[in-house]
């Protein structure tokens, strides 16, 4: 192998992260560098997410900074912008605004997933995604100075505009989103004199005649009664129209105003790729084999949300494996050992695993959840819930943080504080300085 190979990987979420930990842990500083290139200096932990939105954990916990875990690695905020694998370079915008181009020797492409969108009128205006911590933080402060708003209008018809409460798409990211943050705005308004439970108006709509495709039928319908039981709304083999203005139009007719739109229908492949040279299937994700190598290119890897990689687990020759954490993480191991292979001059290993199943939580003490076809419901999916993602949790620093947070929740209840401040940082100075300047 020659010295000083330079991998660089674009991308540090799961499979950027999960593959640069293996590799500083098994190749050694003189065999080879490697820069993991991403927007954002932290690996963001989704599935915990709909916690941080409720306040259960403490956003900043659930995010893993890059440089303090890739401590052998190279870690460059900025966002990749073109890839042309002709010429083994990547163009990266950085942070401070400066283009520039990086040469590699292997390549690992790993920039995920965006929400998936419509050309729905409104939707731009009103809609907010459900991917990032700002949007979690976003999401839980607006909830709630929306629950402010309502308080102190004294006209009904935007007080029921501010108390309603949309969901679009019913996978795991917008029920779980659904769930807890429902859970937390009924948790509040014991908080509100003229606010009641019943006042809040929660309501998911999906286009399938079903939610959490990721779990069996069966469970899916159990998820739908259990949220329905919880006073939410669900729209099953329903699309929305329009949201212009905040008034939601249904194309089963239904009408309503809502002043939260929050859009988790699906995702696609990072748009970026679309930039590159590399071979692209017909959902626009790169064409991998099931060593997790691009075709026709054996220094380059990808895997995760945003690559189409052989499902050896199923019968169909043509089965791709779905975008989730589960396989980002487990791709990651074996893209890092097929990246040591492949400069060792090693045979590669195929990537082969089984989906075990999904947990989701619908609020404190509830959830669903089917791992290796064995359902689990209520207070039992819930603690499943917890447990499996907590050893999910990259590092014992955040995994005993986010134990802390939720001993604090459970002795001291849920915190209901909203800092809608935060999004409006300089409002008040501004204020401060208009009032200066008045005669
Ligand atoms: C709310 C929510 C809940 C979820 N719950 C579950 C669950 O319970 N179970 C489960 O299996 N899955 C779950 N998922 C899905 C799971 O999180 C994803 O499948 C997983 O994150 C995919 O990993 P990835 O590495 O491909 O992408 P990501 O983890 O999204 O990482 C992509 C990285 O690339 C960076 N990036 C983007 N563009 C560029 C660019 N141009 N240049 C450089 N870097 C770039 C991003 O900043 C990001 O850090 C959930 C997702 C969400 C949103």
């Amino acid at each position: 192998m020659a010295r000083n190979t330079r991998i660089v990987i674009v991308g540090g979420g799961y499979v950027g992260m999960y593959t640069a930990l293996r590799l500083q842990s098994k190749l050694g500083a003189d065999e080879a560098s490697v820069t993991v290139i991403d927007p954002q200096s932290n690996m963001t932990y989704q599935p915990f997410l709909p916690e941080a939105a409720a306040g259960s954990v403490e956003p900043r916990h659930v995010v893993v900074p890059l440089r303090k875990v890739l401590r052998k690695c190279h870690v460059l905020t900025g966002r990749v912008t073109a890839i042309n694998r002709e010429r083994r370079e990547v163009t990266v915008e950085a942070a401070a605004g400066h283009v520039t181009q990086l040469g590699y020797d292997v390549l690992v492409v790993s920039p995920g997933s965006v929400a998936r969108t419509l050309p729905i009128p409104g939707l731009a205006e009103h809609g907010i995604a459900f991917k990032t911590v700002a949007e979690a933080i976003y999401l839980r402060n607006h909830v709630l100075s929306r629950m402010d708003e309502a308080s102190s209008t004294i006209d009904p018809a935007l007080r029921r505009k501010l108390l309603t409460f949309l969901v679009v798409g019913g996978g795991y990211a917008g029920v779980e989103a659904l769930a807890e943050l429902a859970d937390m705005s009924r948790y509040a308004a014991r908080y509100y004199e003229n606010i009641d439970r019943s006042d809040l108006r929660w309501v998911l709509v999906e286009a399938a005649g079903r939610i959490m495709p990721e779990v069996s039928a069966p469970m899916g319908r159990y998820t739908v009664k259990q949220l329905m039981d919880a006073g939410i709304e669900v729209f099953l083999d329903t699309r929305v129209k329009s949201m212009e203005g905040g008034h939601v139009v249904l194309d089963d007719g239904t009408e309503f105003d809502a002043d939260t739109i929050v859009w988790t229908a699906g995702v696609k492949p990072n748009p970026m790729l679309a930039n590159t040279d590399l071979p692209l299937d017909d959902k626009g994700r790169v064409t991998c084999g099931a060593s997790l190598q691009v075709e026709g290119s054996p220094e380059v890897f990808s895997a995760g949300d945003c690559a189409s990689v052989p499902d050896l687990s199923k019968s169909d020759p043509n089965a791709k494996t779905s975008p989730s954490a589960q396989h980002a993480v487990r791709q990651a191991k074996v893209l890092a050992d097929n990246v040591v292979a492949h400069l060792r001059g090693r045979p590669v290993k195929p990537y082969k695993h089984s989906y075990a199943g999904s947990v989701a939580s619908l609020g404190l003490y509830k959830g669903a959840a089917e791992i290796y076809g064995i359902k689990l419901k209520g207070v039992v999916a819930w603690f499943m819930h917890r447990t499996y993602h907590l050893s999910r949790m990259p590092t014992f620093n955040r995994k005993f943080r986010i134990v802390t947070d939720w001993t604090q929740a459970l002795l001291f209840r849920r915190e209901v504080v909203a800092l809608g401040q935060i999004h409006e940082p300089k409002a008040e100075f501004s204020r401060a300085i208009g009032q200066e300047k008045k005669p």
